[in-house]
């Protein structure tokens, strides 16, 4: 992984202090940083967030309407973001709202709100420290199950980020070996823009005392054997020992050269015999890695990436 601090520091001028003498690269480090004072400043209001939004391409600031090929005009009055019209009379297309495909589509929250919550949670803060942050004498205060949907979104999109950016070197595993390995649905709201798709399914492993985490989208998001089974051969070495839930799916293991183990969450979290799963779901619920330094703009990026403009 690169350090984003070093490229950082690496990138920008080194000025010096009052007294001549050559300041410390990380003091440039430092200043480049986010913190709360400097996301109130500069992303305090609306007007700020839509412009900064514009400004990282998280939301288009031109839109061609598809029917005359032409520029249509922005209007600010409506959304939170505005809307594009086509400026022909008797358009097909009329309007298209301006956060269509963004990570600002149907979103109940203020701009400011968002940007703080996702501050919130590249920062690794609790759902309590961020509801105590985003407190005001005045203004609403969100609720535990707002910041927890807003923090999953956060958390989807740089899965997704890494899902398609990572470079899995060898496989994970081995004789003697446990690798956990469970299926979750992800992007509930986020995942599959417009449309109302529930999610898709994703299957991870995860090696005990490893923190090398292997996550795959399954294809036409299915957990079938035909679908998991590739995914799992992809990453995890022969001969080691595979815990898994009750699924179905994963009964065919032992052709492949795995040894199986299985915990029945029906009515258990750890086997008799030890097996569980418990490592690999907890990833489910947000980050276990070492926060970046530069996480506030790796999340910004992420949304970029995962979130495109066309
Ligand atoms: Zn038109």
């Amino acid at each position: 992984m690169t350090d984003l601090g070093e490229e950082f520091a690496a990138a920008m001028p080194r000025p010096t202090g009052s007294s001549g003498r050559r300041l410390n690269p990380y003091t440039d480090e430092l200043r480049s940083m986010w913190n709360w004072r400097k996301i109130f400043s500069k992303l305090g209001t609306h007007d700020q967030c839509v412009q900064f939004a514009e400004e990282r391409g998280l939301i288009p600031v031109q839109k061609i309407c598809t029917y005359h090929r032409k520029t249509m005009i922005l209007t600010k009055e409506s959304g939170q973001v505005g809307k594009f019209r086509c400026r022909k009379y008797n358009c097909r297309t009329k309007t298209v709202s301006r956060a269509a495909g963004t990570w600002f589509e149907n979103a109940h929250l203020s701009l400011t709100l968002i940007f703080q919550i996702m501050y919130a949670f590249s920062e690794g803060l609790s759902y309590h420290q961020t509801r105590k942050e985003l407190a005001s004498d005045v203004g609403l205060v969100v609720s535990d199950r707002t910041v927890a949907n807003w923090f999953t979104y956060c958390w989807e999109t740089i899965v997704l980020y890494d899902l398609e950016n990572q470079r899995a070197q060898g496989k994970i595993g081995g004789p003697n070996k446990i690798v956990q390995i469970n299926e979750t649905k992800f992007g509930k709201r986020k995942y599959n823009r417009g449309g109302h798709i529930e999610g898709h399914w994703v299957i991870g492993m995860i090696e005990d005392g490893n923190d090398d985490l292997r996550l795959e989208v399954c294809p036409d998001n299915e957990r079938s054997a035909d679908i998991l089974v590739p995914l799992i051969t992809k990453h995890v070495q022969e001969g080691s020992i595979i815990h898994t839930d009750n699924w179905r799916a994963y009964l065919s293991l032992p052709e492949h050269g795995y040894i199986h183990k299985k915990v029945d969450h029906s009515d258990q979290f750890v086997a008799p015999d030890g097996t569980h799963t418990q490592r690999i779901k907890s990833q489910w619920r947000g980050p276990r890695r070492p926060r970046q330094r530069h996480a506030y703009e790796e999340l910004i990026r992420a949304i970029k990436y995962v979130y495109k403009i066309e």
